[in-house]
Parts: structure tokens; sequence; C-alpha cells
């Protein structure tokens, strides 16, 4: 999108410059009305460039995250340019208008970086937070007051640990419960960087603030018939929250799960996973098993599917959710096989 409003507002003065044969709007022009319609240009085209370069650059998201908030500059420089010399704006219907809009981006803005950090957040507290596997951890998790807010399994929040640990930061994780188990919400969390690695110093009794529900990554905004679930790694967190939903309520659509992990000692709530009902049918796919490993090896591959799942790629939603170069090679297999789009629905982890 930020590329996408980039491009618009670049062909703004392109065309001019087109028109009138000048480039006169690239160079210190002559009006301070112009300068604030150019100072929106150059911070929108420095936060595109540092939004697409700070990882490469080494900048930690978070650090780049607070910065990005100055885009806001952008959306007032462009109003405050438009609204002195723009000649369409000038009956008062079409001011009106455009006043409107920009109360509407600031509102939103307002309400997201103040209202939500101050005073939007539920109060959870941490009522467990143990070890499931060598590197991930599942954190349990109870409303200070009253009861969990509705969600659809499958769905994320964002969460603010407020621990003594540093660094204390706000992440997105994904409810790894189903909305069936009531009175706690979980979040199944890998060590897989600066604040992940950390997770493990979370205690009962610290006070977790929580944003959600968001996103839209859950089976019954769909409705289908059959489901084929892909995970890689902690990537099962979503397909743990529907999977138990399912079970849950008696749900009798079937459902095949193809989870890839390394070795078997990655393989999150593998008990679980393996006691569901029979016809949520379970394929474990590991990279680097050791010798007695009797399942499939190797990646997820377009054989691996076609041999486990093979009826559900004519007619099943295939949901996928896994390391970014995992998701990458299954949406080039899912389009070999000629699936539909509607029929695919995927969960980056990485933003
Ligand atoms: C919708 C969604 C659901 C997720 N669910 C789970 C889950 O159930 N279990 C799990 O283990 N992981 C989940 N993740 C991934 C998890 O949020 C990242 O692994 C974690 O934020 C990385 O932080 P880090 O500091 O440990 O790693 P770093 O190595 O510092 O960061 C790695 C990458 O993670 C992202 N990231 C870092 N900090 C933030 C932040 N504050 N907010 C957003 N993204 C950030 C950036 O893309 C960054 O480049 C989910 C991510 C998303 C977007």
């Amino acid at each position: 999108m930020a590329i996408f409003a980039l491009a618009l507002l670049l062909s703004h003065p392109i065309s001019f410059a087109i028109r009138s044969g000048r480039l006169a709007l690239f160079t210190l022009a002559p009006s301070w009305k112009v300068h604030l319609g150019q100072i929106a240009l150059i911070l929108l085209v420095g936060a595109v460039l540092f939004a697409v370069t700070f990882r490469k650059l080494g900048i930690d998201y978070n650090r780049w995250r607070v910065l990005h908030k100055g885009v806001i500059l952008v959306v007032i420089f462009a109003f405050l340019h438009s609204f002195v010399i723009g000649p369409d704006l000038q009956p008062l219907g079409m001011k009106l208008y455009w006043i409107a809009l920009f109360a509407i981006a600031l509102a939103i803005f307002l309400f997201r970086n103040i209202y939500m950090p101050l005073r939007g957040r539920r109060r959870f507290r941490v009522d467990a937070a143990n070890k499931v596997t060598h590197d991930t951890w599942n954190l349990v998790l109870k409303p200070e007051g009253g009861s969990v807010f509705p969600y659809r399994p499958g769905q994320f929040m964002f969460i603010k640990v407020l621990r003594e640990t540093k660094p204390v930061e706000e992440h997105p994780f994904t409810i790894s419960s189903s909305p069936t188990q009531e009175g706690f919400i979980t979040a199944t969390i890998k060590e897989s960087g600066n604040y992940t690695n950390t997770i493990g110093d979370t205690k009962e009794g610290d006070t977790a603030l929580i944003e959600a529900p968001l996103g839209r990554y859950s089976f019954q905004f769909h409705k289908p018939e059959r489901l084929l679930f892909i995970a890689g790694g902690v990537g099962i967190t979503p397909f743990l929250s529907m999977l138990r939903y399912l079970r849950d309520t008696g749900d009798e659509r079937p459902v095949t799960l193809i989870y890839a992990n390394k070795t078997e000692d990655d393989i999150i709530f593998r008990e679980e996973l393996e006691a569901l009902p029979v016809h949520m049918k379970v394929v474990h796919v590991l990279s680097q098993p050791d010798e007695n490993w009797n399942g499939p090896r190797g990646f997820v591959t377009a054989e691996v599917i076609k041999e486990h799942a093979g009826e559900e790629l004519e007619t099943a939603d295939i949901y996928l959710c896994g390391p970014p170069p995992m998701m990458e090679m299954l949406l080039v297999v899912m389009e070999g096989f000629g699936v539909d789009d509607e029929r695919i629905h995927f969960e980056r982890f990485e933003i």
C-alpha cells in the first residue's frame, strides 16, 4: 500500500512537470505552499525506502516501528499543501469533505498510537509459563477481571508482558487455545530472536497487556467442507487453536494436518495432536529425522502432499503457516496443482 501511495503521490508532480515542461516542482520552488507538498513527498520517499531496507541496515524492528510512526507527518504536510494550493478544494463542500478525510486519518492515528497503548489493552495475568519443547514455551493467560474476550480459532493478538527482565516489548502471537477452552487463553512461543529468546523469563503472576482478537486467519471466515492444514515449526499455533475447536465442538468435517519439523524433538504438542479423533489425520514430515523414523522424510514437497492429501487438493480449503521459504514454496506447489486462490489461506509470521 505504501509503495502504491508513493507511486500515486509521485505521479502528481511528474504530471505537473510534463504539462508545464519544467522541472520547477522538483527544485526549490518559489512558494511555501509548494514546499509543504515537497516536504510530504520527501518524507514519504524516505519512509518507504527505510521500510524496505531497515533490516538490511541492521536496524532493530522496534526502533524502526517507532520511527515509522513519523509517517503521520506526510499526511499533515500533504493535507496542508493541498488545502492551501488546490483549486479543486476552493468550494465549501469540497473543503469540508477534505477536512473530514484528514480528521478521520488523524483520529485513526491517535486511536492506534495514543488510546490503544494507554487504555485499549485488556489486562491478563500469566498463570503459567511452561516449556513444551527444547525451544518452545506455552504461556497460559487468565483475564484479571471478567471473562476472556470472544475470538475465532486461529486469530492472533499483540501481547506486552510487563516483567522485570528486559526487553519489555509488544509482539504478535497467535492465540493457540480454542474459544471452547473457557477462562484462559494460551500463546505458544518459539525462541527465535531478541525478544522470544527471553520468553522463558516470564513468571507466573506477571501482567500481560493484550490487544485482540486480530486477523482473519480462521476457517470460520470461509465455511469450507473439508480442510487441509500445512504447518512448519511454530506455524502450528493457529492450527492448534482450530483443531482444538473442531475437536471440542464435535465437528465431523474431514481434516488433514501435514506438519513439518526438523526432528521429533521439535514437534509441538505431539501427544495432543496424535490423540485427535480419527477423521483428523496428522502426518508428520521431518527434514532431519533419526534412523528410526519411518514417516515421510525431507520437506513438504508436491509428492508428499499428493500422497497424503491428494483428495483434499480437489475440494478442501488449504491453510498454510510456516517459515517464509516454506510458504513461498507451498504457494508455488499449490499453483502447480491448479488450486483456486480462494481456497488458499496463509498467515505470515514475519512483518
Ligand atoms: C500474526 C502473527 C502471529 C504470530 N504467531 C506466533 C506464534 O504463535 N508463536 C511464535 O513463536 N511466533 C509467532 N509470530 C512471530 C513472532 O511475532 C516473532 O517471531 C517475534 O515477534 C520475533 O521477535 P524477536 O524479537 O524474538 O525476533 P527478532 O529476530 O528480533 O525479529 C525477527 C522478526 O520478527 C518480526 N518482529 C520483531 N519484533 C516484532 C514486533 N514487536 N512486532 C511484530 N513483529 C516483530 C520482524 O519481522 C523481525 O524482523 C507471529 C507473528 C505474526 C505476525
